[in-house]
């Protein structure tokens, strides 16, 4: 490989060739700082924050474009670098609606952040602020353009690493802003709600539509009981909020902090529902395969790759199994099977799913997900980020709480439902059924082959004499050469897991932001996944069809998967959408 040399404030540091003078610099644990630049995402060299000075050459260079040359000596934290970041920050402090106080990115903020290790805290120049209306339409996203920096990261995001480019810069000069096509709602665009663009976002400009207040009032309404259950992946992810080392499990303090919102709280586990989505997946899929099916069958518990499929490939609708996601599964189970139980009329059962993502903010909302017509079978959807306010707003410190179970019935799950939160993690989840149900002396649980940040895993099982060829990706920029490859007919898979999200839910839309510093230098998805994989691994059951609970739940109410009680509550249907439109 070759390699260049130089120098950064001094320190040598030699890196391979075609790296920028951003990489070398961290390389050499020199820290820069960027605002547009986002590793894999965005690098366009258009904030101007980045920049250095290097000898012997003229004016200053934007380090996250530059490449590093042979011989080079730069310079980060000369008055000249120093003057020319401060000045750029005031220009766009100058346009920037400065709400910090009550905005949700307050003490998370990057230009905040930056303002403050820069010493900006005045408005050296005035300008006429632009004022937009702030898009709140959508059931999932906020944009707020009055506090956009037009980074572009968002638009990346969406372009980039979703494939889809829904939003993007409209108009020219001064009056240039991000926004969807003819500069309407979100709402109206075919967003797939995934929220890749509000976790890539560095200010306030991109919000989740919180629903925190609709808690709080149902959890203080004397008629409703209220009730939480929490998704896979978000034990690995909300201590971050509490500034706990990404990748801590806190399960068991989330399930405490729950319980403390409000007087008779509960809070189940979705990894049960996670659990109970395996069962019928991998029964729909041995049904399939047995009977002549639609193969290959996609998994559908992630809602923005359902929308990706009813806007832009509703070809392939037959093909997403008509299992609902294990959200759409808990609410139907609690507004039949637990309400008829406990004698409780389920329009005063108030449930509350806590999720990693936008997307399924948009999920709750959809009527065909109703097993009533009268009511939507989840109330709220909130996500990791909501649930940390509201527990932080309830005076709760999550470090000094004891671990506490979840609540019964629902509090007993798998390391199959545990996984579910990462890339690969449905798929294997479902070959440790399907295989033990194909072959009762089947011994193999751990499908590491499916596992792993890899663009697109393949693998051929083999189980009782039937090969069953499987492929996962994520990411919706992947999900789309993979449907282009089995379009063309050059894969015969039998089963495929897509999530939207790039390494699946433990880096949804809804999860804890972290800031350009810990993306740009860290795994934090690696570390995520690994703090699920952890948790597999020291379940007492590893198989979702072994769950004391799933059997609690056949024998009482469901009969068994596929049965005609199953499908009315946990199977759904799925509509095509428009492609360029809602
Ligand atoms: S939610 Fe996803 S699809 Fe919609 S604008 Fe954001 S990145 Fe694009
Ligand atoms: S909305 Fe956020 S991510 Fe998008 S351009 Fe504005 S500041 Fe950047
Ligand atoms: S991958 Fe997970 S977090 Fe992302 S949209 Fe799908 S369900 Fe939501």
């Amino acid at each position: 490989m070759e390699t260049v040399h130089l120098k950064i404030n001094n320190i040598p540091v030699e890196v391979p060739k075609g790296y920028t003078i951003l990489q070398a610099a961290n390389k050499a644990n020199i820290k820069i700082p960027t605002l547009c630049y986002l590793k894999d995402i965005n690098c366009i060299g258009a904030c101007r924050v980045c920049m250095v000075e290097a000898k012997n050459r003229r004016g200053l260079l934007a380090a996250c474009v530059y490449p590093a040359e042979e011989g080079m000596e730069v310079l980060t934290n000369t008055p000249a670098v120093i003057k020319s970041r401060k000045t750029t920050l005031e220009l766009l402090l100058s346009t920037h609606h400065k709400k910090c106080l009550s905005c949700v990115r307050n003490n998370n903020c990057e230009l905040q952040r930056l303002a403050a290790e820069y010493g900006v805290d005045e408005d050296r120049f005035t300008s006429s602020e632009p004022v937009y209306e702030i898009d709140e339409q959508s059931p999932y996203i906020v944009r707020d353009n009055n506090k956009c920096v037009q980074c572009m990261r968002c638009v990346a995001a969406c372009k980039n690493v979703q494939g889809i480019s829904v939003i993007g810069a409209i108009k020219r000069g001064f009056s240039v802003h991000v926004g969807s096509a003819f500069d309407k709602s979100l709402n109206d665009s075919p967003c797939v709600g995934c929220g890749q663009c509000v976790v890539s976002c560095p200010v306030g400009a991109l919000t989740e539509k919180s629903q925190e207040d609709k808690v709080w009032d149902a959890i203080s309404d004397p008629e409703k009981q209220v009730v939480f259950y929490t998704a896979p992946s978000i034990k690995a992810t909300l201590g971050e909020s509490f500034d706990f080392p990404i990748g801590t499990n806190v399960e068991g303090k989330m399930a405490a902090a729950i319980r403390r919102l409000g007087e008779g709280v509960k809070v189940f586990n979705m990894d049960f529902t996670a659990d109970l989505t395996i069962l019928e997946e991998a029964n729909e899929l041995i049904e399939r395969i047995q009977n002549g099916g639609k193969l290959p069958m996609f998994t559908s518990c992630c809602p923005g790759w359902v929308k990706f499929v009813e806007h832009y490939y509703p070809e392939f609708i037959p093909n997403l199994s008509s299992c609902k996601s294990p959200q759409g599964m808990f609410g139907a189970v609690l507004k039949s099977y637990y309400c008829e139980k406990n004698n409780i009329d389920p329009k005063n059962l108030f449930v509350v799913s806590v999720i990693p993502c936008t997307a399924k903010k948009f999920e709750a909302t959809r009527p065909e997900l109703r097993s009533n017509k009268e009511y939507d079978d989840v109330d709220v959807a909130l996500t990791t980020r909501e649930l940390a306010r509201m527990i932080k707003r309830a005076g709760i410190n999550l470090a000094n709480l004891d671990d506490e179970d979840y609540d019964a019935p629902f509090n007993k799950a798998t390391g199959g439902g545990a996984i579910f939160g990462s890339t690969g993690g449905v798929l294997e989840a479902a070959l440790r059924t399907a295989a033990r149900t194909l072959d009762g002396d089947f011994k193999k649980v751990d499908f590491d082959e499916v596992r792993g940040p890899e663009e697109v895993r393949e693998v051929t099982y083999e189980v009782a004499g039937v090969k069953i060829n499987v492929a996962v990706t994520s990411g919706l920029g992947n999900a789309r050469k993979l449907l282009e490859k089995i379009k063309k007919g050059e894969a015969d898979y039998q089963m495929v897991e897509i999530m939207a999200c790039p390494g699946g839910c433990i880096n949804g839309g809804g999860q804890p932001l972290q800031s350009d510093t810990v993306r740009n230098n860290v795994d934090y998805k690696a570390l995520r996944a690994k703090a699920i994989y952890d948790y597999d691994l020291n379940c007492e059951y590893r198989c979702s069809d072994e769950s004391p609970v799933i059997k609690m739940v056949y024998d009482e109410y469901f009969e068994a998967p596929g049965k005609e009680k199953a499908h009315k509550y946990l199977h759904t249907t799925y509509v095509q959408r428009d492609k360029y439109y809602k």
